[in-house]
């Protein structure tokens, strides 16, 4: 849809009256003037006047039959930023409408993409948050950016790069998001001339050497297409056309191969009437040529995400070459060409797009971006959207649902309801019984079995494909460990109240929480209490702020005499059950009981910490251990190894080894642990169905290092496959 000349105020008017014949052309000349005069003097790197650019732009607008307010933006879109025009100015003469399209392009303008990573994101969601506000201003600065795609070759050649890829990541998916199929390929193909210029002037040479027998071509199939339809009495209109050279690039890239066939550069297009008449073509069509199998889509029955409809085929044909088959209605090709702004329809001189798929997908990239506050989550979740291919799968009653492409019963789930993903416990994939995991198909019914306990969990994060699952999933989790923090948090600070004979309900009837709060920059009570929680404000930073200095002092001396007591009584009753009670110092103190988890076993050498178990002393974990991170972080103490009883120190391990199933293995393992100065208290074996022995022995060691010469020992065995040391 090039111009090959500038547009002009007259072009523009023409182009709006050829659809709204009852425009308000008065406001366009208006802003035209308005524009000219405030870049008057101005230059394009190009050397011509300013005003052809935006001229262009505006031009483009009308070509998308977008509404006045979208064209007049377009032609004022660089005056605030670039002329001493303000928005003041522009509201007064042009309404608050326009005032506020053309304050957000000038918004989007200012963001510079290409940064950091972490920048990028936050700039990707300031241009989404700009599209959920008023989608036109998208619309105006992809037209903007067209235009100036189309110009590039005036800059210098790293900020043609630049700019170049920033299109290509960026306002190219979103043309296509948009549905604008021609908006998206000409900037691909832009794109490609300035980032591969090499592969884009070799495929134009080609494509234009070729053009005389690429024409009869398109001419001898066209004609014979016609003929075998109208054999059928199917009325249709049969356009080749050559592909766009991104589409061979990537082709191209994806066989890395040449093209050399001039029917892999074109496809063919076949408008008819109705949707019957699509499908009657189709019949047609196959039934003379053979289909490639495979290549068959059906985008009239599921349209794509973002509104195209067309059935694809690829068949072999007259000549025995594959040719490829676009079938749809005039209709179809209109919404394929101008995508969104086709669907829009006047409702008293505006359009309606409250019915527009597109516009559904914008609102509900603005819920997400209500549930998830970091900007990487957030542009990962975007960009799978932009960027996923469908599937489309059915509901047991027979409704259809959109996912991305390796989308998972739990996407499914989340796309029913989120209730239903939060509850789901497995699926049923045509009748049968599949794992969460399992990639969903099109096509596929998928029915969701729910429980009421079941709940979300974090490994859910990784099987699920879409960016709603994703998004729901971490909402949920970010929701019930905030819960969490705020119970313990709450309990935290009840306790640590309690010698002050104060009880957190008391406390909260006063104001002094809240100005603790206000001095830590905490926003309200709940926060407070979450950070407790999480251990980001500690009771030695909040007590002070709670507690009247008089009191707090005087506590504390009492607090020294009862703790003192507290400890002797806890650790001196226990000391001689102790199991171990030399092989651990316990921060400072001495006579302590001692616990090792169950759950890790600790052995010297592990990294270990401690926690204070009311009248059991102290257990010891390894500081790894997921069981000891339940435990209240307020009882946790500083223990370590205590080295210089190094040699009286016997600890129980457990050692599995996975073998070939051998006579004598067991004598030579034994053997082997014996023979590393280690003591054997239990041994058993059992023999697997595959011929495989798992031998488990309980063994006496002194630390790590002993256990881990024992490891390596049995590992050199030959016959041993693996040797492991178990936990619990
Ligand atoms: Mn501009």
């Amino acid at each position: 849809m090039a111009k090959p000349q500038h547009a002009t105020l007259e072009s523009i008017c023409n182009t709006i009256a050829s659809y709204y014949p009852e425009a308000k052309l008065d406001l366009v000349k208006k802003a035209y003037a308005f524009a000219d005069e405030a870049h008057r003097g101005q230059l394009r790197s190009s050397g011509e006047p300013y005003m052809i650019h935006p001229a262009d732009v505006a031009q483009t607008l009308a070509d998308l039959r977008l509404d006045l307010s979208s064209i007049v933006t377009g032609l004022l879109h660089d005056t605030v930023e670039d002329t001493h025009a303000t928005l003041e100015q522009i509201e007064k003469e042009f309404g608050k409408d326009i005032a506020e399209l053309v304050d957000g392009v000038t918004k989007l303008s200012q963001i510079a993409f290409k940064t950091s990573e972490e920048k990028q994101a936050e700039n990707f969601r300031k241009m989404i948050l700009a599209m959920a506000k008023d989608i036109r201003v998208i619309l105006v600065k992809l037209s903007d950016r067209l235009n100036n795609m189309r110009t590039l070759e005036h800059l210098a050649p790293a900020k043609q790069q630049a700019i170049a890829q920033e299109t290509l990541d960026i306002y190219a998916p979103i043309a296509n998001r948009l549905g604008i199929g021609w908006l998206k390929m000409e900037l691909e193909d832009l794109c490609l001339r300035y980032l591969h210029p090499d592969i884009y002037y070799k495929l134009r040479t080609q494509v234009a050497k070729t053009k005389k027998e690429r024409e009869k071509y398109i001419d001898d199939v066209s004609q014979i297409l016609l003929e075998e339809l109208e054999k059928y009495d199917v009325r249709a209109q049969v356009v080749g056309r050559a592909k766009h050279f991104y589409s061979i690039y990537k082709k191209m890239d994806r066989r890395s191969s040449d093209f050399d066939q001039i029917f892999d550069l074109i496809a063919f297009r076949i408008i008819v009437d109705n949707i019957t008449e699509c499908y009657k073509a189709l019949g047609v069509i196959h039934a003379v040529y053979k289909p490639v199998p495979g290549r068959f889509k059906d985008y009239i029955a599921i349209p794509k995400a973002n509104g195209y409809q067309s059935l694809h085929t690829t068949v072999i044909g007259p000549n025995g070459e594959r040719i490829e088959i676009q079938i749809r209605t005039q209709e179809m090709n209109q919404v394929a060409q101008g995508g969104i702004a086709a669907h829009w329809k006047y409702k008293e001189g505006r359009f309606d797009s409250r019915a527009n798929e597109n516009v559904a997908w914008v609102n509900r990239l603005l819920e997400w971006h209500k549930d998830l506050s970091d900007p990487n989550e957030f542009l990962e979740t975007v960009k799978i959207d932009l960027f996923a291919e469908d599937v489309f799968v059915f509901t047991p009653t027979g409704e259809v649902k959109q996912l991305s492409h390796g989308a998972t019963p739990l996407d499914f789930a989340y796309a029913v309801h989120t209730d239903v993903g939060n509850k789901c416990v497995g699926a049923k994939l045509n009748g049968k019984i599949v794992p969460l995991k399992h990639r969903l198909k099109s096509g596929d019914t998928v029915e969701i079995i729910t429980s009421p306990t079941q709940t979300p969990s974090k490994d859910w994060l990784k099987i699920v494909k879409s960016s709603r699952a994703k998004a729901k999933i971490r909402a949920y989790i970010k929701t019930q460990e905030r819960e969490r923090a705020d119970t313990l948090g709450r309990e935290i600070l009840d306790k640590a109240l309690r010698p002050y004979s104060l009880t957190l309900a008391k406390m909260e009837k006063g104001s002094e929480l809240l100005k603790a709060a206000n001095t830590l920059r905490v926003k309200g009570l709940e926060e407070l209490f979450i950070l407790v929680g999480y251990g980001r404000i500690t009771m030695d930073t909040l007590i002070p702020l709670l507690i009247p200095k008089e009191a707090l002092e005087r506590k504390i001396e009492s607090a020294k005499a009862e703790d003192e007591s507290f400890l002797k009584r806890v650790f001196k009753a226990a000391a001689k059950r102790s199991e171990s009670k030399n092989a651990i110092k316990v921060a400072e103190l001495e006579d302590v009981l001692i616990r090792f988890g169950r759950c890790c076993n600790p052995l010297p050498g592990d990294s270990i910490i401690g926690f204070i178990t009311r009248g059991r002393g102290v257990t010891v974990h390894t500081a790894t251990c997921t069981k000891a991170l339940d435990n209240d972080p307020e009882r946790r103490v500083d223990v370590r190894w205590n080295v210089a009883d190094k040699g009286s120190i016997k600890r129980h391990v457990k050692i599995k080894v996975l073998s070939l199933d051998q006579p004598g293995l067991l004598a030579l393992m034994s053997q082997t642990i014996s023979s590393c100065g280690v003591n054997i208290a239990s041994a058993n074996i059992r023999t697997t169905k595959d011929k495989k022995a798992i031998a488990q022995f309980d063994v006496e060691v002194g630390d790590l290092t002993q256990l881990q010469k024992i490891v390596s020992a049995l590992e050199s065995k030959k016959g041993v496959i693996t040797v492991e040391r178990i936990r619990s």
